[in-house]
């Protein structure tokens, strides 16, 4: 695919947006859909939309939209509640369905959320251990004690890429299931979950499938454990039958009962129509076109920015669809690039971010992006006071 094929589809202010990764630009559809859903759902058929336009199939529907992009089949990924969220359920599953195994192995500098998530399930159960080990390592911590290997695929920062094939297989081989958090993958670069035999996965809608700020996230569980296992929240919309209003708990057949409450209809019609944009995108064409805008960036940014030194993987095979170079003042610098125009992040404490979205960035984005990155770096202009006050989001 050309990058910026897809860019008459989406609502882009002026400049060069580089955070995609972080939250997803406006599609056209969502704007149009939002308000069909707002004026003739809500408004004209008010109730009745329930049943009369799939609002409580939409979680399943739109699972079924994201599987292709993840390598999962039908029925394998619901939209629900936040990364989050997914996390504590999975993970507490996973201790359900390992009893004789009390340790979950991840890593140091993990995005945060995935590791806070175990340290409050470790409260519930105080002989839960979290293990964390050097991203290197990671294939020798895996024992007879080990209950789950929860990664994520793509780092938020660097962008380091995780072998799934090769550690889903090392967790299988120890005898312990395998959680991958696909929130910098999905929508981004490849990714085979059934090809790789993971377990469970998670993931964001806002980032590169483009659902909106706050998206519902979805979760995968692979078939063979989807009737088996049972969500730890189990919640009326996961039960098999919510409207027989039952006081027993019994589990819906199939991805439905990783549901727990009413689904955020308005923000799950923006997400469709995100992830409906990707029917007409062939992942490996969206790699590879990915990875020649950052490798044209990362080219140009080193050639003309000697201060900053890149901090994900050199080979674009190696990393997401996004990279970072670290600096001082990175702060300062990513918000006199924001002031010219030039989006990406700054993600504590050194690091410039920046996102490749083949959907709706050209070519001749990268030198410019990079050429006003440089011109900041060489005039000193991020040294301008008002550049200093930091926001609360960065
Ligand atoms: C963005 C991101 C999240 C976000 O989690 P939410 O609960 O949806 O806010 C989780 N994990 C990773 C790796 C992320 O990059």
């Amino acid at each position: 695919m050309t990058p910026g094929a897809f860019r008459d589809r989406f609502h882009l202010p002026k400049g060069i947006y580089m955070d995609g990764n972080s939250l997803g630009p406006l599609p056209l559809a969502a704007a149009e859909r939002l308000r069909r859903t707002v004026d003739e759902e809500w408004g004209d058929s008010l109730i009745a939309s329930w049943n009369t336009h799939g609002w409580m199939n939409a979680p399943e529907r739109i699972g079924d939209l994201i599987a292709p992009l993840i390598g999962a089949g039908p029925d394998e990924v619901v939209v629900a509640d936040s990364v989050s969220v997914n996390i504590f359920k999975l993970a507490a599953a996973a201790l359900i369905a390992r009893p004789d195994r009390h340790v979950i192995v991840s890593e140091p500098g993990n995005f945060p959320t995935d590791l806070y998530m175990i340290e409050g399930l470790r409260r519930l159960r105080p002989e839960v251990e979290l293990r964390l080990v050097e991203r290197g390592r990671v294939a020798e911590a895996l024992d007879e004690d080990t209950a789950l290997l929860m990664l994520t695929h793509v780092h938020y920062k660097t962008a380091e890429m995780f072998d799934m094939r090769a550690l889903t297989k090392a967790a299988h081989a120890a005898g312990a299931l395998a959680l991958w958090d696909l929130s910098h993958s999905a929508g981004a670069v490849p990714v085979d979950l059934r090809g790789v035999g993971a377990d469970f996965a998670v993931g964001c809608g806002y980032k590169y499938l483009n659902g909106g700020p706050g998206a519902p996230a979805f979760l995968y569980v692979a078939e063979r454990h989807r009737n088996t296992l049972i969500s730890p929240l189990s919640g009326w919309l996961g039960h098999e039958a919510p409207f027989a209003f039952d006081d027993d708990y019994r589990p819906a057949p199939g991805i439905r009962r990783w549901r727990a409450g009413t689904p955020p209809i308005l923000s799950l019609s923006a997400l469709e129509a995100g992830a409906l944009l990707f029917a007409d995108v062939d992942m490996t064409d969206l790699w590879t076109a990915s990875q020649a805008l950052s490798q044209r960036f990362v080219e140009r940014v080193e050639a003309t920015c000697p201060g900053l030194t890149l901090i994900s993987p050199r080979d674009s095979a190696g990393r997401g669809s996004h990279v970072s170079f670290a600096t001082e003042n990175a702060y300062e610098i990513m918000q006199a690039l924001i002031a010219r125009g030039v989006v990406g992040d700054f993600r504590a404490p050194e690091a410039l971010r920046f996102g490749f979205t083949p959907l709706y960035q050209k070519m001749e984005d990268m030198d410019a992006a990079a050429d006003i990155l440089a011109e900041i770096l060489q005039a000193e202009s991020w040294r301008a006071p008002e550049y200093a006050n930091r926001n609360a989001v960065t």
